[in-house]
C-alpha cells in the first residue's frame, strides 16, 4: 500500500472537510506553518510576511489567550510562558544588562529569588532585598545603576503587602521598571497597571488554569516598555504548547466565579481559625488584624483563597507530624490555586528577619470543597495538639 501518502497529503490539500463550531476554540499545535506559495515564502524572508511563519511565531491558540489576558490587565501586550518562574526570569532578563542593579522584594517567590543570585549574578547583575512591606522608603536602596524593582504583592508565604502606587511613582520618575507578580490577586482582583507598574507577572499555574494540571505564567507589559519586551520575546522564541493555552483560556471562563467560592471559604476559615485560643496570628490581607489591611483596602477588589496562620505553642515536628498528616481534605504539596485543598507548613529563614521569624508557618490553599468540610478537618486535626 505505497500510495497511502497520497490519501494523507489530501488531509491537507482538501479545503472542503465540514466545519464545525466547537464552543472552544481549536487547538493548534505545530512547529512547521505552511506558507499558500512561493511569494509568501519570499516574504517571511524579507520580514514582510504578515501572518504566522512558524510555531514559535505564537500559533493562534497562543494568541488568544494572550489577547484575553491582555484586556483582563489592561496591559499593551502580555506574553505566555511555560511556567510562572520562566515568566519570572525572562522578564528579569528582558530589562538588565550587566553593571545594573535591581531591587527584590524579600518576599518574593523563592526560585525568582535564586535566578537573581546564581544566574543574573554570573551576567554582571547585582541585586539587593527589600523589606516585603516597603513603600516610600524604598529611596534609601536606590543606587544610581539600580533599573529594575521586583514586587510581590502579597507575598505567597508571609502575605506583607507592599506600597505599590508610591513605589511606582518613585520608580517612574527614576526610569526604573517595576515588576509586580501579581499572581495571588489575579487579573480580577487588582490591576498593576492602574497603580502604575510596568510589568505584570503571573503563574497561570494557579487560579488561572485553576485544576493543578497546567504550567503556565503570563508577562504583561504597558506601553512604554512594550516593544523592548516584545523583541526580547520574539528573540527567545519561547514555545508555550496549544494545549496549555487552551487549558488556561478554559481556565479563565470560571476563574471569576471560583475565586468568588475560594474568597468566601478562606474569610470564614480564616476567621474561624482567628476564635481558637491555640492560634497565634492569622495572617490574611482582607482581615482587619493584617499589618497592611488599610492597602490591600485601597489597591485590591477582592481576596484570594492562599493565606497562613501560626500557632501560639512551638510544637516539634513530631506534634506537627500528627496533626497535619491526620488531614484528610487538604494534601501536602507545593503550588496553589486549584480546587483541592493544599497545606505547606515550614519556618521561613530571610534575609530581613519577618514579622514571623522562627514561627512555622502553616499555609493553607482553600480549594472549592464544602467550607464545613474543611472546618471540620481542621478541627480534627487540631485535636492532635496540646
Ligand atoms: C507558583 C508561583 C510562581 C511560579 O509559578 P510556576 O508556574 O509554578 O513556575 C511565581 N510566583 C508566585 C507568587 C507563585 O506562587
Amino acid at each position: 500500500m505505497k500510495n497511502y501518502t497520497k490519501i494523507l497529503n489530501k488531509l491537507w490539500t482538501e479545503k472542503d472537510t465540514t466545519p464545525a463550531t466547537t464552543i472552544n476554540p481549536p487547538v493548534y499545535k505545530g512547529s512547521t506553518v505552511l506558507f499558500n506559495n512561493y511569494g509568501d515564502m519570499l516574504k517571511a524572508g524579507n520580514h514582510s510576511y504578515e501572518g504566522i511563519t512558524y510555531g514559535t511565531d505564537r500559533l493562534p491558540t497562543q494568541r488568544q489567550f494572550e489577547e484575553t489576558m491582555r484586556q483582563l490587565e489592561g496591559a499593551a501586550i502580555t506574553r505566555i510562558f511555560q511556567s510562572g518562574i520562566s515568566a519570572i526570569q525572562t522578564a528579569l532578563l528582558t530589562f538588565t544588562k550587566s553593571g545594573d542593579h535591581i531591587l527584590v522584594c524579600d518576599n518574593a517567590y523563592g526560585p525568582g529569588q535564586r535566578f537573581c543570585k546564581q544566574i543574573l549574578k554570573k551576567f554582571g547583575v547585582s541585586f539587593t532585598l527589600i523589606p516585603p512591606n516597603v513603600g516610600a522608603d524604598i529611596e534609601q536602596y536606590i543606587k544610581p545603576e539600580t533599573v529594575l524593582i521586583l514586587l510581590e504583592s502579597p507575598g505567597s508565604i508571609t502575605f506583607e503587602i507592599q506600597d505599590i502606587p508610591v513605589i511606582s511613582a518613585i520608580a517612574a520618575a527614576k526610569n526604573i521598571v517595576t515588576v509586580l507578580d501579581n499572581t495571588w490577586a489575579t487579573p480580577l482582583y487588582m490591576k498593576p497597571f492602574a497603580l502604575g507598574v510596568d510589568v505584570s507577572i503571573h503563574s497561570v499555574t494557579k487560579y488561572i488554569s485553576g485544576y493543578s494540571d497546567v504550567l503556565a505564567g503570563t508577562v504583561s507589559v504597558n506601553e512604554k516598555y512594550a516593544q523592548t519586551f516584545d523583541r526580547f520575546y520574539k528573540q527567545m522564541e519561547i514555545y508555550t504548547p496549544g494545549e496549555e493555552c487552551s487549558l488556561a483560556l478554559r481556565g479563565l471562563h470560571s476563574l471569576a466565579t471560583r475565586l468568588e467560592q475560594h474568597e468566601q471559604s478562606a474569610l470564614t476559615i480564616a476567621q474561624w481559625l482567628e476564635t481558637l485560643p491555640l492560634i497565634d496570628t492569622v495572617i490574611h490581607p482582607a482581615l482587619p488584624s493584617h499589618p497592611e489591611h488599610h492597602l490591600w483596602q485601597r489597591d485590591f477588589t477582592g481576596s484570594s483563597g492562599l493565606f497562613a496562620f501560626t500557632f501560639k505553642k512551638d510544637y516539634t515536628p513530631t506534634e506537627l507530624a500528627a496533626c497535619i498528616d491526620s488531614l484528610e481534605l487538604f494534601g501536602l504539596g507545593y503550588s496553589w490555586g486549584g480546587y483541592k485543598s493544599l497545606l505547606t507548613a515550614g519556618v521561613i529563614k530571610r534575609t530581613i528577619p519577618s514579622r514571623y521569624e522562627n514561627k512555622v508557618i502553616i499555609r493553607l490553599n482553600i480549594g472549592l470543597e464544602a467550607c464545613n468540610d474543611l472546618i471540620e478537618d481542621l478541627e480534627n486535626g487540631f485535636h492532635n495538639l496540646s
